[in-house]
């Protein structure tokens, strides 16, 4: 695997106002410093020991959190991670809150919401998003910015199931900005696309794409 060309060759393909995560799960250091070579700065972890061990060798680099958040664990990403993208309650945007308060650090979250056929996979309901979006107890929460959605499809090789889950999730987050978010332009992004469908989530609206495997090979 040449990480850096395949960065290189990723970013040749993807228009510049999509940002790329390099999703680095379970890879080497080694393999991180090599991405960063080709001026990949943004990482992605699923897991908090994995994430926080890796960020005390990188600190330099930007981390976004994208996988599934304890409560309890919250307090050990809050004071470096540059987003976390897989919020999927509202008790966990809660706790983001009050431990980022501790800080003085505002996070940048995604709501993680559930597009996916698998009941396995996290994430919000539409109706679970809106009610929390209209809960007044949001607007005590100072120290989280919500900048948009994150969604995950259904693991298939059926393009059309995949780009009819990025398409309601992105029809599902412009109603959102025109409705809730109109004078929150910070609410901007949409993260969904992964190495075996990143295209197809682009053409339906990504700003936001997580690839791992096609930039450090299989894990
Ligand atoms: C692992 C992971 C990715 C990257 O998957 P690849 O298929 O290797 O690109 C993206 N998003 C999430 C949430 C992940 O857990």
């Amino acid at each position: 695997m040449n990480i850096a060309k395949n960065i290189i060759e990723l970013r040749s393909q993807i228009p510049p106002r999509v940002q790329v995560v390099a999703i680095s799960k379970t890879k080497t250091v080694a393999e991180i410093q090599e991405a960063k070579s080709a001026g990949q700065i943004l990482f992605g972890e699923s897991k908090v020991q994995e994430l926080i061990a890796k960020q005390k060798q990188i600190p330099e680099s930007k981390w976004h959190f994208i996988g599934h958040l304890q409560t309890n664990k919250v307090k050990q990403i809050v004071p470096f991670v540059s987003m976390i993208q897989s919020v999927d309650s509202f008790r966990l945007l809660k706790e983001i809150d009050s431990q980022a308060a501790k800080y003085n650090r505002v996070i940048d979250c995604l709501l993680q919401i559930h597009i996916a056929r698998e009941e396995t996979k996290f994430g919000l309901s539409e109706q679970e998003t809106v009610e929390m979006l209209q809960n007044n107890e949001l607007l005590n929460l100072n120290y989280v910015r919500i900048c948009g959605l994150m969604g995950i499809a259904t693991f298939t090789e059926d393009i059309d199931v995949i780009r009819n889950e990025f398409r309601g999730l992105s029809s599902f987050f412009q109603r959102l900005r025109n409705e809730l978010f109109i004078d929150t332009p910070s609410f901007n992004e949409l993260s969904m696309g992964m190495s075996d469908d990143y295209t197809i989530a682009i053409e339906e609206g990504a700003t936001i794409v997580r690839i791992g495997s096609s930039i450090f090979g299989k894990r």
